[in-house]
């Protein structure tokens, strides 16, 4: 056994069934006491709702992280976002500018304050209106030269975050950082939105057996052998998907 950089997805991956994420969290601790393993969580929620999940769930006090769609990485319980993470995402970043271009669109209504962050800046959206505001804003964005992707899931709701951030590229970020090769790092996911922690790089990856048809359908489109699709749900998928790869006992 040796330490591992273990990233997971919060919502219906590590947590989804209180009994198996106990026994989950068992393992990582005593793996992190022994071995010095890495827990971090990678989440599209802010660090508002974040903090709710952690009290209510009793989840472990990770190493790292990720917030906001991977625009933020938080370190060893530090209130501030990783400042050389920042850096990279800055180019092309101008939140004001973003956000004077958007008010001309009508249909896009600004999410509240606490989802709105340094950078990214959520709106509600009504699918009916999408297609059409999407592809204007978007090209308005570009004539202004501003460096965003945007990103719009639910059927309503639309985020702009700088093109060079993804929650896979904050893994990429933290395992050079913390000089973790691919073959030690495990990313667990279970729907669309963690399509980015699989696709970067030759880490190992757990999809759990709850996971959803979009993330379903894009490992059979790109199939291989880093990647392991689990029969058990949440927690326990994790923990059968770790032993298949050797990580756990
Ligand atoms: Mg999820």
């Amino acid at each position: 056994m040796t330490q591992f950089l273990f990233v997971t997805d919060l919502d219906n991956t590590l947590v989804g069934d209180d009994k198996a994420l106990a026994q989950l969290n068992e393992h990582l601790q005593q793996h992190r006491q022994e071995y010095g393993t890495k827990i971090v969580y990678a989440t599209g929620r802010s660090p508002i709702l974040y903090q709710e999940l952690k009290e209510q769930k009793n989840l472990l006090e990770p190493d790292a992280l990720i917030l906001a769609v991977g625009t933020e990485i938080y370190t060893h319980g530090s209130p501030t976002p990783d400042p050389d993470w920042s850096q990279i995402l800055s180019p092309g970043w101008d939140r004001d500018l973003i956000v004077s271009i958007t008010a001309n669109f009508p249909d896009l209504v600004l999410q509240p304050d606490s989802e709105q962050r340094l950078f990214k800046v959520s709106f509600f959206l009504p699918q009916l209106a999408a297609a059409t505001v999407l592809r204007k804003l978007e090209a308005d964005l570009h004539k202004s030269n501003l460096n965003v992707k945007l990103i719009y899931s639910s059927g309503q709701d639309l985020d702009i975050v700088p093109r060079s951030s993804d929650k896979g590229r904050a893994v990429q970020f933290l395992s050079q950082k913390w000089e973790f090769v691919a073959e030690k790092t495990v990313v667990c996911g279970d729907s669309g939105n963690d399509i980015a922690l699989f696709a970067v790089g030759v880490g190992r990856g757990i999809i759990v057996g709850n996971a959803r048809p979009e993330l379903l359908q894009w490992h059979n489109e790109n199939p291989n052998d880093y990647h392991y699709l689990a029969k058990n749900v949440c927690a326990s998928g994790i923990i059968e998907g770790l032993k298949y790869f050797g990580f756990l006992r």
